[in-house]
């Protein structure tokens, strides 16, 4: 059984691409995550692009492990920033912040606060998610996926995480906060970079080339 390694040990996006790799026809694959690997170190993300950092990761799990590794990296772009937070996205807000304070609510603050008397139509944004899929052997292919919207005055919402709450996606009204699981997860950034990547991950595994053999043995009997 060909096996997968998910570069993350965050259940909710185990759990997510599981669902995305399965409803693409990689049902079968053995999906295991960094949870697996308890002695895995963490992979620093200091690269200057989404792509850079899930590269990093991939290839350090890939090489760890002997495994194919697929790792990922997000994060949000608003044009009235000049692109920021983009890839500091997750510590927006400051390394250090008081003691009990959210760091998701500290981050969509402070960029609320920055967009302040930023009119409507000049608040748009967009979620990126670059995907790579490496090999132990050093090959790694990576994928995107972009997910564009804009940002609201006021947080709505209490599904998701992140910047969740101040997003609403392009053809919507409500933020992915109030869309739910459902919604964002067929169109996120994440599941379109996934879903992008497919064709990387049966190209690794060679599972393409598995079946031209099958087939081919077929053909013969
Ligand atoms: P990472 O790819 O998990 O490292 O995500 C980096 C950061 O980008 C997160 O901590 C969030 O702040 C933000 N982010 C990435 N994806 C999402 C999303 O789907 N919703 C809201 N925020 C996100």
């Amino acid at each position: 059984m060909p096996r997968l390694v998910l570069a993350t040990k965050n259940p909710g996006k185990v759990a997510e691409m599981r669902d995305i790799l399965r409803a693409n026809g990689l049902g079968a694959l053995e999906v295991l995550s960094c949870a697996d690997f308890p002695w895995l170190g963490d992979v620093e993300e200091d690269g200057e692009t989404f792509e850079e950092n899930a590269t990093k990761k991939a290839l350090a799990v890939a090489k760890a492990t002997g495994e194919v590794a697929l790792a990922d990296d997000s994060g949000l772009e608003v044009d009235a920033l000049g692109g920021a937070p983009g890839v500091r996205s997750a510590r927006f807000a400051g390394e250090a912040l008081p003691r009990g304070a959210s760091r998701d609510r500290a981050n969509y603050e402070k960029l609320l606060s920055l967009l302040a008397g930023v009119p409507d139509p000049e608040r748009t944004a967009r979620f990126r998610c670059a995907v790579a899929v490496a090999a132990p052997g050093g090959r790694v292919q990576t994928a995107e996926g972009r997910c564009e919207g804009r940002i609201i005055f006021a947080p709505r919402g209490s599904g998701g995480f992140g910047y969740d709450p101040v997003f609403v996606p392009d053809g919507y009204d409500e933020t992915f906060a109030e869309l739910g699981a459902g919604v964002k997860n067929a169109i996120s950034h994440r599941a379109r970079a996934l879903r992008a990547a497919i064709p990387v991950i049966r190209d690794l595994l060679g599972l393409d080339a598995g079946e031209i053999a099958r087939q081919k043995s077929g053909d013969r009997g």
